[in-house]
């Protein structure tokens, strides 16, 4: 099983190697902005490494929204940093599954988010070796993927563009999935899952927050059990990486956890 985290994009490699990291996830632009891909200079080195690659897209993006000023935008977006990611030779970019206003209908989300992979098909930027994989997200009434009855849903709409499943634990919990059993709740959906992010939760069950964890951090009832994510990513088959605080100590020390408990 392949473990690892996600990382600063300045240097991810160095990143990896201080993590002892199989698999690593990292931004291409500060994810905050509305930016393509910064150009890299260990475009080669990182193509070339024995570590497996994600890309996670910026947390701008939303395709499903009905606001045009962020939706157009939205999409190219998405397409730009689909074709950095397959440049880098990564398995996989990650984008959140976005949500519509609350007076709007969520319908009209999962067209718009058929539209978008629509669009980026008909770009070329919808590629097998680097899929556009949707993760569940924790909060929101009105969310494409945060409850597994609307996702079955978003799925029906995307499912025929080849796009895969990153399922994050934390975003699980607290959207109000239980962790038990989800991998075969999840690919009763969507038939895969490509990439865990494998997080522990400061917030309860369903509470909607997403704020994640360390898995070794102590765990308070109601919190999610670190041997349950260990199952997940083991039921799965799929690759991990923590997306939890501490930087290289608390990670490395999430890391271990996990290898000892696969
Ligand atoms: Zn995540």
């Amino acid at each position: 099983m392949l473990i690892g985290a996600h990382v600063d994009y300045e240097d991810p490699l160095a990143e990896a190697a201080a993590r002892n990291a199989d698999v690593i996830q990292f931004f291409l632009s500060d994810p905050q902005e509305w930016k393509p891909p910064v150009p890299r200079t260990d475009t080669a080195a990182i193509r070339d490494s024995e570590v497996q690659v994600f890309i996670h897209a910026p947390y701008r993006i939303n395709v499903a929204t009905t606001n045009n000023r962020i939706r157009i935008p939205s999409r190219k977006l998405l397409i730009q940093h689909a074709v950095g990611a397959a440049e880098i030779g990564a398995s996989g970019l990650i984008v959140h599954g976005g949500h519509v206003d609350k007076s709007d209908d969520l319908a009209t989300g999962f067209d718009n988010w058929r539209k978008a992979m629509q669009q980026a098909q008909d770009s070329g930027a919808l590629l097998p070796q680097t899929p556009i994989l949707i993760e569940n997200t924790a909060g929101g009434d009105n969310a494409c993927a945060r409850r597994f009855d609307n996702l079955a849903r978003l799925w029906d709409a995307v499912g025929d563009f080849g796009v895969g499943f990153c399922l994050d634990t934390c975003h699980a919990h607290a959207g109000g999935e239980d962790l038990l059993n989800i991998v075969d709740r999840v690919k009763a959906i969507t038939g895969r899952i490509d990439l865990i992010h494998a997080n522990g939760s400061r917030d309860g069950f369903d509470s909607g927050r997403d704020r994640h964890d360390n898995l070794t951090s102590k765990t308070e009832p109601g919190m999610i059990d670190p041997e349950l994510v260990a199952a997940v990513i083991s039921a799965s088959g799929a690759p991990a990486v923590v997306e939890t605080p501490g930087g290289v100590e608390g990670q490395s020390a999430d890391i271990a956890y996990l290898r000892a408990h696969l």
